[in-house]
């Protein structure tokens, strides 16, 4: 019976792809984003994370049978139908578990749900021919548009990721790219401009701007981990709105909150 590593379920999102969805967090990724949003999907093993002041505990990471991840899922049903919404399969790196993810989706195909699956993109190709056929849309994370930052902050290969994102425009799938604004890292004037060359380049249509926030501080704490972020100012309203009218002119750009 197939299972998937899963490191929690978040019910009722409404943030990550149309509508009301289910959004599956699988454990593990092969980035290392230094700002990441969601530091206890990163390891492939379980944790348990411990705040400090509260004393509260919360673990992650449990390995789930799809059968139980689709009776959990499935629940919510009703919500998807009336809302358009559907599942969001994210991370970690949801496509380190391709085969297991194209299972997911095939099978919540079958029952009409909508899925969609959020990836930073740095995996085989092979990888993605296996979800491909099932899954309806893709969020692709776009975390640098410049090899030497990429070496730098994140890791991975820089060429696989963008090749990764041309072929998967090519194959006419829906692909929103997402682009982490990250102060001092991509959200410099050049950047954004490389960035917006590169993407119209490649056919990419739309885009989804996520600012900097500093909401997973306590995360980082809970997990007895350096947060290289925590003194980071976010970016200004202003700014943000300047960056948005940068992508306005070539893209159908959205800002998440
Ligand atoms: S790719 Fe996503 S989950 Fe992985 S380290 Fe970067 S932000 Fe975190």
């Amino acid at each position: 019976m197939t299972e998937l590593n899963v490191s929690n379920i978040q019910f009722f999102s409404t943030g990550d792809g149309p509508g009301i969805r289910s959004t599956i967090f699988l454990k593990g990724c092969n980035l290392r984003c230094p700002w990441c949003h969601n530091p206890e999907t990163v390891s492939p093993y379980p944790q348990t994370l411990v705040y400090a002041g509260s004393g509260k505990t919360v673990s992650y990471g449990i390995r789930m049978k799809i059968d139980e991840i689709i009776e959990a899922v499935m629940q919510d049903a009703d919500f998807y139908s009336s809302s358009g919404g559907g599942i969001t399969i994210s991370g970690g790196e949801p496509m380190l578990q391709a085969r297991e993810v194209a299972e997911l989706c095939k099978r919540l195909r079958e029952l009409g749900i909508h899925t969609l699956i959020d990836t930073a993109g740095g995996v085989p190709w092979e990888n993605f021919e296996e979800v491909l056929p099932y899954a309806n849309c893709f969020f692709y994370d776009l975390k640098t548009p410049d090899e030497r930052v990429c070496a730098e902050t994140v890791g991975g290969d820089f060429h696989l990721i963008i090749g990764n994102l041309k072929r998967l425009v090519s194959s006419l799938a829906d692909v929103h790219v997402r682009i982490p604004l990250i102060p001092g890292v991509n959200s410099d004037d050049d950047s954004l401009k490389k960035s917006e060359k590169l993407l119209a380049s490649i056919g990419v249509k739309t885009v989804d701007l996520l600012p900097f926030h500093r909401m997973a501080s306590s995360k980082y704490d809970a997990m007895e981990s350096t947060y290289a972020f925590r003194d980071t100012e976010p970016l200004s309203e202003k700014r943000i709105e300047e960056i948005k009218s940068i992508f306005n002119e070539n893209f159908s750009v959205t800002v998440e909150r």
